[in-house]
């Protein structure tokens, strides 16, 4: 988890972040849909507050290994494996008492805290309003919406910036033969180390991307529906990528309708995405979105699944069919 952890310590932007966060209050709240800028940001933090060397963060020093290593006792871990539920609350609310053993103050760092129940959330505000002076709460949160006001209204919010793509180049390790495999997964990635990573490491993903992307260029009357569904159903176990990059692709379509093309994630088809959009109206491409996330619900409860994804593809030639 912590390998991007050291490069992303030497961008100036992070730094600066970090820096800011040294200011804030004890209770704070880290926000970004990048689960590894996440993690490593918050280490980053409280390395630099706990690292034993002048120059902070060492890297090396025993403190800075056990933040890495997840082990030290001062920094107590929630919500990583599962969701944090009133239990772990009543945890955090009892060891908010105990003095830190090692460190100078004494970290909770609560982990997709968006995803804690309500009475989670609730049992946790009178320890965040009224804390010991040791002790700090760092929450993680990708989705700032499902987080209670009342928890809100307590702690500092800092939205942790993306990385651009110079900066996403300079942290992530690939050889010189996997320019292009990077510079395509760079692209897709919109900034997010955690997508980068997972496209990167993921052989299945080009693959099924091309196949999305045929179903939306090449796609053009029903007698191409049982080539693409089959080539679907040999990607089966892949089913929610597949599902994924799609609606993905009609994102992009809305993106250009709306004037937004920065935000399309491939720059490199932008051209053809162009020419998309300017054959259906916004209405028929929201229509199709609905239609692929119908489709993926289907497939979970357990559909028949050549049945759904034939009847979607018919979906998506009928939608466009009407709509011109
Ligand atoms: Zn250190």
């Amino acid at each position: 988890m912590s390998k991007y952890l050291f490069k992303i310590s030497q961008l100036e932007k992070y730094k600066n972040f970090v820096d800011r966060l040294l200011g804030g209050k004890h209770a704070i709240i880290l926000q970004s849909d990048d689960e590894l800028l996440l993690d490593a940001i918050y280490k980053f933090l409280i390395m630099k507050c706990e690292c034993l060397d002048e120059n902070k963060p060492c890297f090396i020093c025993s403190n800075c290994q056990k933040i890495l290593d997840e082990t030290a006792v001062d920094v107590e871990l929630f919500g990583k494996e599962k969701n944090i539920l009133v239990e772990d609350s009543q945890k955090i609310v009892e060891d908010s008492f105990v003095l830190p053993l090692e460190f100078k103050s004494k970290y909770f760092v609560l982990n997709n805290f968006e995803n804690a129940t309500v009475q989670a959330q609730n049992k946790l505000l009178k320890v965040i309003e009224e804390p010991r002076e040791f002790d700090k709460f760092i929450l993680l949160v990708s989705n700032l919406n499902q987080v209670l006001p009342t928890i809100k209204s307590r702690c500092e919010i800092f939205s942790i910036p993306k990385f651009d793509n110079v900066e996403l180049q300079k942290i992530f390790d690939y050889k010189l033969n996997e320019g292009d495999k990077f510079n395509f997964a760079c692209q897709y990635s919109n900034g997010n180390l955690t997508t980068l990573n997972n496209i990167f490491y993921d052989e299945k993903f080009v693959e099924i991307y091309n196949l999305c992307r045929k179903i939306l260029t090449e796609m053009r009357n029903s007698s191409f529906v049982l080539e693409f569904s089959s080539n679907i159903i040999k990607n089966k176990d892949r089913i929610d990528t597949f599902f994924e990059i799609l609606t993905s692709l009609y994102m992009d379509i809305l993106y250009i309708k709306e004037g937004k093309t920065n935000l399309v994630k491939n720059q490199k088809i932008l051209n053809e995405l162009l020419v998309l959009s300017n054959e259906m109206n916004e209405l028929a491409v929201l229509n199709i979105i609905k239609e692929i996330q119908l489709a993926s619900q289907k497939i979970t409860s357990n559909a028949n699944f050549a049945g759904v994804i034939d009847n979607l593809l018919l979906k998506i030639l009928e939608i466009k069919h009407l709509c011109k």
